[in-house]
């Protein structure tokens, strides 16, 4: 029977095709009862899991090699000890015969067994094993779930992804041809994983919370990323009428794609600098850089998180030059490593936070460690001899930590010129305004900085108290609250009087019900995934540089997140719809 989920809408759009589950912890993993003649099939697959697992610790064990001390290195000597330990494997295979249950359900109960007799051994190093034993179980369960989902994903098929997270390691995994929708267990719609699923145009819902318990691999759903449902075993009157809104979407989006070569205008000819966000080199493989003003945010962290160790200065500079080649003179705006907070860094060891989103992350890690900003910024500065580069730093909470980059930027510029090689002296270096102290201090701030850029996605969630990762709470986290946007006029006024310009590359740039606002308060530049970009300027070419003004003054002036909603729904959407002509698009 059909079940319905309620969850977040993540991503717009609808998808119909088979659940396929991707996760490789040992806390849910899928469960199944062994019939008495598949006993032995079943501890066969065991044999094939030990094969990848090894496969990839040698791999690791190797690649590593170079960077990690001889001791260290042991430690994969330990892992490979126990994956072929014959009385573990034995275990796991009992386990299977006595109980019936299925592989990934047998190897959870042995781990933690064993676990429960290392943890309470007297000495500390045997300890320690008990935390191998629980990575050799999970790297096991991930090789038994991968060979499971293959079925589904190596043939060819649709599927959609379903898992706690949508992690940005993920992304380079996935099958982009075939993989049609994304729901996760966990997030909102401003955790990095829905920004990705924007990005990748996939139709996403998050946050709900029994979406692994409740489904399982292979089974028929539909992701209405429109409505942020999911629909299991969905039936025949589901599947027709969402096969309609999915021809009605392929109509609409047709007619949004025809302004792609339409100047970025207003009807009065008021221009605003369009921007594309990128996650990395590949965003920039299919872009139509003729459409765009330049890259406005290039998050140089999910390169570094989709590697097991930092990319050396020579491997950055290959990274950033094919960027730079990408945009094709358009400038590219490089912001440096953003990790921690809701962004770890797997081969980094941070410290165990009460509150990461307020700890060590984006500048404040990388000034304490200063070898990481050097690196980059010397691999930036290198490609910028190019084209046109601009360097830009995140989370950026005082005047200070700008002086102190700024010193390591002339200081770099200064050993480059040294000894000749080649680089942009002219690099501009822009400041992220996403903390709201910030926003006081501008005028203090703008002298030394030559442009700001507004993450809004975490200026909103500082300015709301709000978690942008937890579904408990997404409902409050709205950036059409009139004191966001009181704050965001403030940052255009201060930005215009010094003379600076000033873009928003937070989600709010590419969500098209927000552009007159924006433009209304001063902003003009707009930096978003490109999926965004017709619809945004769809929407630009709707209202004069006036109407903007207007709309924008009367949202100020409301004293609930609910008016300047009502606001978007009584007079912009209507426009909208007329723009349309072939359907009608609610405001979410
Ligand atoms: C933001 O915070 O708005 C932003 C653009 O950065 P990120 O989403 O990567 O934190
Ligand atoms: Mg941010």
């Amino acid at each position: 029977m059909a079940r319905k989920l309620k969850g977040i809408a993540a991503a717009r759009g609808v998808a119909i095709a088979p659940i396929v589950h991707f996760h490789t912890t040992l806390d849910h993993i899928p469960t199944w009862k062994v019939a008495d003649g598949a006993v032995d099939a079943e501890k066969a697959r065991l044999q094939g899991a030990v094969d990848t697992v090894a496969r990839n610790l040698v791999q690791l064990q190797h690649e590593l090699a170079g960077s990690l001390g001889k001791h260290d290195v042991r430690i994969y000597d330990a892992q490979l000890a126990i994956l072929h330990d014959q009385t573990f494997q034995r275990d796991v295979g009992n386990e299977v015969e006595q109980h019936r249950v299925n592989l990934e359900v047998a190897l959870q109960r042995v781990i933690a067994r064993y676990e429960g007799v290392f943890a309470a051994m007297e000495n500390p190093a045997m300890r320690e094993r008990a935390a191998d034993l629980r990575d050799i179980g999970r790297q096991l369960v991930g090789a038994l779930v991968a060979t499971e989902r293959q079925k589904y994903t190596a043939n060819g098929s649709d599927y959609l992804f379903a898992a706690d997270e949508f992690l940005p390691s993920d992304a380079g995994l996935l099958d982009r041809a075939h993989i049609r929708g994304i729901v996760t267990a966990h997030g909102g719609k401003y955790s990095h994983g829905a920004i990705l699923a924007r990005s990748l145009g996939i139709p996403a819902v998050v946050g709900i919370d029994q979406i692994m318990l409740e489904s399982s691999t292979g089974a028929q759903a539909i992701v209405d990323g429109d409505a942020g449902i999911v629909i299991l075993d969905p039936s025949a009157e589901d599947l027709a009428d969402y096969e309609q809104r999915l021809r009605e979407q392929r109509a609409v989006d047709r007619r949004i794609a025809e302004v792609r070569f339409q100047p970025s205008v207003t009807p009065d000819g008021v221009a605003v600098g369009l921007f594309a966000n990128a996650e990395g080199v590949r965003d920039l493989d299919g872009l139509e850089v003729d459409v765009i003003a330049g890259i406005g945010l290039f998050r140089t962290e999910f390169a570094f998180m989709e590697r097991r160790q930092f990319p050396s200065e020579n491997e950055q500079v290959v990274m950033y030059r094919r960027a730079m080649e990408g945009a094709k003179g358009k400038p590219v705006t490089f912001r440096t490593l953003d990790v921690g907070g809701d962004k770890p860094l797997g081969y980094f060891r941070m410290p165990e936070e009460r509150n990461p989103v307020l700890g060590w992350r984006g500048i404040r890690l990388c000034l304490d460690w200063p070898d990481i900003l050097y690196t980059q910024m010397r691999a930036i500065l290198r490609a910028s001899a190019l084209g046109h580069a601009r360097i830009l730093l995140p989370m950026v909470t005082t005047r200070s930590e700008v002086v102190r980059c700024r010193e390591v930027l002339d200081q770099l510029k200064a050993d480059l010129k040294a000894t000749g090689v080649p680089f942009d002296p002219e690099i501009e270096l822009g400041v992220m305004v996403e903390v709201p102290v910030l926003v006081p201090v501008l005028p203090d701030v703008l002298p030394i900085a030559d442009f700001v850029s507004v993450g809004t996605n975490d200026l909103v969630q500082y300015l709301l108290a709000i978690d942008r990762d937890n579904q408990r709470v997404a409902k409050m986290y709205d950036p059409f609250h009139p004191g966001v946007l009181r704050v965001l006029q403030q940052i255009a006024v201060a930005a215009n009087t010094a003379g600076k310009s000033a873009s928003i590359c937070g989600e709010i740039a590419g969500d098209h019900w927000f552009t007159p606002i924006l433009v209304g308060l001063g902003y003009r530049e707009l930096s978003m995934a490109p999926v965004f970009l017709p619809r945004v300027k769809l929407m630009l070419r709707s209202f004069t540089l006036a109407e903007c003004e207007g709309l924008a003054a009367r949202a100020l002036a409301m004293s609930s997140t609910g008016a300047v909603r009502r606001l978007v729904q009584e007079e912009i959407q209507p426009r909208w719809s007329q723009k349309l002509v072939t359907g009608v698009e609610e405001v979410r």
